[in-house]
């Protein structure tokens, strides 16, 4: 497990100087420890180096490392395919939600969020290259989304998200990060508010940062390689 404080060490450092060559230093970018098929222990010990905002796409698995890790004080963000009869625990049980991809699954966000809860975090998932096996929004149906979360009282907009396609070599995607910019400021001069970007996972976040990205979501290069199969 020391491998993971030795990774995360790397990680915050290339994020730095990312930052740095983009002339963005002092500017933060959030580091999202992507813990899907990562057992809690390894959770754990990212979390004893001092990382405090984790990830997941299991709904199942998620809540089982949240139920053994309640006294942390982790900042949970859902990352995976949202099934609508499924957002309950979603609502209940996650700080931040990255793929909001339609107006139904905000709408049941919304209703289910306790009241004793501050406002969800969303971000909107934007599908750029018309990817049928992946989830998300078309560009042209994001401003329509947007208006009807920010209508929400117990949502917040935060931002909006990106997975493009696997690109080789990874800098190829920087018309991906670009455009995803070019679309939230688009919004923002329309009065729609938010400011973060969800975009870069290990294999491009340099890139992504200097497109402008301010939450890298990793995974392999903080955990190592996924577990067949879920913990
Ligand atoms: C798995 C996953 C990641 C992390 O991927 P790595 O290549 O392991 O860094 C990031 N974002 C989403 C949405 C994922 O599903």
């Amino acid at each position: 497990m020391s491998r993971i404080r030795d990774d995360l060490a790397e990680i915050r450092a290339r994020v730095a100087s990312a930052l740095d060559r983009a002339s963005r230093a002092g500017e933060e970018v959030v580091i999202l420890a992507v813990s899907k098929q990562q057992s809690a222990d390894a959770v754990e010990a990212a979390w004893q180096a001092g990382q405090r905002h984790f990830a997941e796409n299991y709904l199942q698995e998620a809540l089982a490392k949240m139920d053994r890790l309640a006294n942390l004080g982790i900042q949970w963000h859902f990352v995976g395919r949202i099934q609508s009869n499924k957002t309950r625990p979603i609502a209940e049980r996650f700080d931040w939600v990255h793929t909001v991809d339609r107006a139904r699954i905000a709408v049941r966000l919304n209703d289910q969020r306790p009241a004793s809860l501050p406002p969800l975090n969303v971000l909107i998932q934007v599908n750029q290259a018309g990817e049928t096996q992946k989830a998300g929004v078309a560009p042209s149906g994001a401003e329509a989304l947007a208006r009807l979360i920010v209508e929400q009282p117990r949502l917040r907009l935060a931002g909006l998200m990106t997975l493009p396609p696997a690109a080789e070599p990874p800098e190829s995607n920087a018309e991906y990060f670009l455009e995803l910019r070019r679309l939230r400021d688009r919004l923002g001069a329309r009065g729609i508010a938010m400011d973060a970007l969800s975009m870069g996972m290990s294999a491009d976040f340099e890139t992504a940062i200097a497109c402008g990205s301010t939450c890298v979501r990793i995974g392999t290069a903080i955990f190592g390689a996924r577990r067949a199969g879920g913990i």
